[in-house]
């Protein structure tokens, strides 16, 4: 019998692991070789590391809140392990790609242009949000994006070099390309689209827009057509005075009902499962998130549900993290609605930093089976076909729709 049963299940450790970060000493830090230079603090800036049935995880451990917690990475063998009391599991460690080490033509390191976590890389091309400007920055944002920062943008060139040497490790199978505010109709798309044109030109990889919704929809059937495979739009938090008050620039200049219309809208542009939204787990009651899961997985939208902790530099006083108890019906609901609903989970999946749907089927009670498909969209054939139809299915649509 188990003491640790957390430690043998992959989705809660992954949560726990998410919610508490991991203890690692000096020494296993070193034998790991460990690189300390390139961003292994921050929101998602911990260690990769890969549990048990594929599942990724970014787990702190340079944090102060990481020394109290009760697992451990260990090295035996030169074998990794998560040690909780005695008992253990074996993982793999993530070593930060090689192409942080380069940088581009113009002296930019290609790590502060691309992020890996898991099997994509996160490129933000524009680091400037206008919601800082008029404070009204979303409570929580730590800033990655602040009008503060280096207010640089990178040109399709940087980002290229960064996506090819990416590609050429193999860590490049999805490009998430994200945006943060500013005030113009289209959310950002008419800034994104040179960048997501020349990616699909050179590089046979899924690209996924992160994005505020524009304020017409033709915005979103320019996002498909120009080439996204993938878009979210994230509303954060269902509960509408929470939004209110956690998201004063969402909600005044955007507004939730726009969220909404929005990705029902894409829900119908885009193939089944491409189409997403975070709620941020643990900024509003469990059930209010629950009730954001029913209803978007109803409208066909992917919920994303990243866990919250609490960064320097953001706004959010009298914060509490909540405890794996208070969030496990949180996931257990996602799964059975992603199920109920139809909705392929095969599209968001391997990321560290957020637990994906198809991870919380070892939240269900029913017994998983991977379905052929399932299985086949995991393989390296399976991406590559994956990128085809997608590409099939939008020569189609914007044929059937005139433009193009
Ligand atoms: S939209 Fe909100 S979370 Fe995104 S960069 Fe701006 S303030 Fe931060």
């Amino acid at each position: 019998m188990n003491k640790y049963k957390t430690l043998h299940n992959p989705a809660y450790l992954k949560i726990d692991l998410m919610l508490n970060g991991i203890k690692a000493d000096n020494e296993t830090i070193q034998r790991l070789g460990l690189d300390l230079r390139y961003g292994y603090t921050g929101v998602t800036g911990g260690l990769d590391i890969l549990l048990p049935h594929n599942t990724w995880v970014n787990a702190s451990f340079l944090e102060e809140f990481a020394k109290s917690s009760k697992y451990e990475l260990v090295l035996r063998d030169k074998k990794t392990f998560i040690k909780a009391g005695d008992e253990s599991v074996k993982v793999d460690i993530m070593p930060k790609p090689e192409f942080y080490k380069l940088s581009t033509a113009t002296g930019i390191p290609l790590s502060k242009i691309g992020a890996m976590h898991g099997g994509y890389v996160a490129i933000t091309p524009d680091t400037r949000c206008e919601f800082f400007n008029m404070n009204i920055e979303c409570r929580y944002c730590a800033g990655n994006f602040n009008s503060g920062g280096s207010g640089r943008v990178y040109t399709v060139e940087e980002v290229l070099e960064t996506v090819d040497a990416a590609n050429k490790e193999g860590k490049a199978e999805i490009v998430y390309l994200s945006i943060g505010f500013s005030e113009t109709p289209d959310g950002g798309i008419e800034f994104l689209k040179p960048y997501i044109k020349a990616i699909k030109k050179h590089f046979n990889t899924l690209v996924a827009v992160e994005a505020l919704p524009p304020k017409e929809n033709h915005f979103i059937d320019e996002t498909y057509a120009v080439g996204a495979d993938s878009v979210l739009y994230n509303m954060e938090i269902f509960d509408e005075r929470l939004f209110k008050e956690i998201c004063p620039g969402r909600d005044r200049l955007i507004g939730r009902e726009r969220y909404i219309d929005a990705l029902k809208y894409a829900a119908k542009v885009f193939p089944n499962g491409t189409v997403a939204t975070h709620l941020i787990v643990g900024l509003e009651p469990a059930e209010s998130t629950i009730k954001g899961i029913d209803f978007f997985t109803g409208i066909r939208v992917v919920p994303i549900l990243p866990i919250y902790r609490p960064s320097v530099g953001a706004n959010l006083l009298n914060y509490k993290v909540p405890s794996l108890d208070d969030v496990l019906p949180v996931y257990r609901d996602l799964y059975h609605a992603v199920k109920k609903n139809k909705i392929n989970i095969n599209w968001v999946r391997d990321i560290s930093v957020i637990t994906t749907p198809i991870e919380a089927r070892f939240f269900a009670k029913t017994k998983f089976n991977k379905t052929l498909m399932e299985r086949f969209y995991k393989t390296k054939l399976g991406v590559k076909t994956a990128w085809g139809l997608s590409t099939l299915r939008r020569k189609l649509r914007v044929r059937e729709g005139g433009e193009g």
